[in-house]
Formats: structure tokens, C-alpha cells, sequence
């Protein structure tokens, strides 16, 4: 049955019922429906993971390591590591991932948002920028069979990212969520190494 469609104000309403710290959970809970992504065991790293929705949907599924990695501070969620940093400064990942010669995580998430100046172009491309940052991270310590799940802004460069990210990984696709705002840009990319 096709679920209803409920407007943004509704799913922050649900989200602030259910505990949640952000509607954006409901992305993630579908994504996790449609591409079975979260495991019981997994190493999990979410980069822009503030306020931390995403990591409190993690760790209800996941009892491995769960590291989450923002500009901003996160409130603490028992279980999760938090770490304030910037996913584009490879030291400072490989030193919260503690392992930079060792691919050791199953799976990266990014909702990374960058700071909106009201281009679209401009805004489109700095998504771009910060997916080919979390690509970085995923070649440096992702598993070999490890998956990427990233947010990206639709826009002028989008097709030839997604060309370049089929060159290198076995399987991508794309996917909206029901959760994104009516008209959004946004789309989430899935690759698997
Ligand atoms: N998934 C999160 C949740 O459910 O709570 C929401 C993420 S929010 C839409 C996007 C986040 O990306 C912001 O908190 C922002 O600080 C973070 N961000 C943007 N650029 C970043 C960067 N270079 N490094 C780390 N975090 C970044």
C-alpha cells in the first residue's frame, strides 16, 4: 500500500514524539528499509551526523563501534563515539578512525549539508565538493565490501559525480526518500565498494 504522503512539519512533529532529534531520522529508517544497510555488528561512521538523529536510529539497530564526526557538538548518545571535526581534514578522520592503514568500516553515512549561500549552483557544488570528500574517507578506510550512503544536491555536476562513482564502485544507486522537503534538490546516493 503507498504510504501517505505527510508534510515536513509533521514528520519534525513525529520525530519530537518518538525522541527523535531531527525528522531527518525518517530518511535513514526508509533508506535502511528499501537497501537493508544497518547490521547488529557493523562499524558504522556518520559524517555530519549533528544533532545526531541518524546516530540515535544507529545505535537502536547496532551494537557495534558507531562513530559520528560534525563541525558541531553533538548532545551524547550512550554508545556512540562523537567526535567535533572536519570530515575534509583526512588526518584528523584517520586519527578518530584510529586505524589509517586498516580499511575497518562497514558502512559510511552522510547527510552532510554544506552551509547554504542561496546559489544554487553554488550550493549544488559545494554538496558536490563534501561527496567527493566522503568518497575520500570511504577509499581510505572503508571495507572492501563496505557501503556509502551520501546526500547529494542535484544540480549541474551531478551526472558526471554519479558517472565517476559507477567507474569505481560495483553497484550505485539513487533514492528520495519520502521525508525530503516537496521540491528539494536533495537525493541520497547508494555505492557499494
Ligand atoms: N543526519 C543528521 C541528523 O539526523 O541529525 C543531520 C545532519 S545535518 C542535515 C548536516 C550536518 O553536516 C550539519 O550538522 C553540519 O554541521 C555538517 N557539516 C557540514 N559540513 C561539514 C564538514 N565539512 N565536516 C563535518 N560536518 C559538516
Amino acid at each position: 500500500m503507498p504510504k501517505r504522503f505527510i508534510p515536513n512539519d509533521a514528520w519534525s512533529r513525529k520525530a519530537k514524539s518518538e525522541g527523535f532529534r531531527a525528522r531527518s531520522v525518517y530518511k535513514l529508517q526508509e533508506l535502511d528499509e528499501k537497501f537493508r544497510l544497518i547490521g547488529s555488528n557493523m562499524t558504522v561512521l556518520d559524517l555530519g551526523a549533528a544533532p545526531g538523529s541518524w546516530l540515535q536510529f544507529v545505535s537502536s539497530k547496532c551494537s557495534g563501534r558507531i562513530i559520528g564526526v560534525d563541525l558541531q557538538e553533538i548532545e551524547p548518545i550512550d554508545g556512540v563515539e562523537l567526535h567535533v571535526a572536519d570530515i575534509t581534514d583526512a588526518n584528523a578522520i584517520g586519527s578518530i578512525i584510529g586505524s589509517e592503514s586498516e580499511q575497518s568500516i562497514d558502512l559510511i553515512l552522510s547527510d552532510l549539508a554544506p552551509k547554504t549561500s542561496g546559489i544554487s549552483d553554488v550550493d549544488q557544488w559545494k554538496s558536490i565538493e563534501l561527496s567527493q570528500a566522503v568518497m575520500d574517507v570511504a577509499r581510505a578506510h572503508l571495507k572492501p565490501k563496505g557501503t556509502v550512503v551520501m546526500k547529494i544536491l542535484r544540480g549541474a555536476d551531478f551526472d558526471s559525480f554519479l558517472k565517476e562513482l559507477k567507474q569505481e564502485c560495483r553497484e550505485v544507486k539513487t533514492y528520495i526518500p519520502k521525508a525530503c522537503r516537496d521540491r528539494s534538490k536533495e537525493v541520497y546516493v547508494i555505492a557499494r565498494k
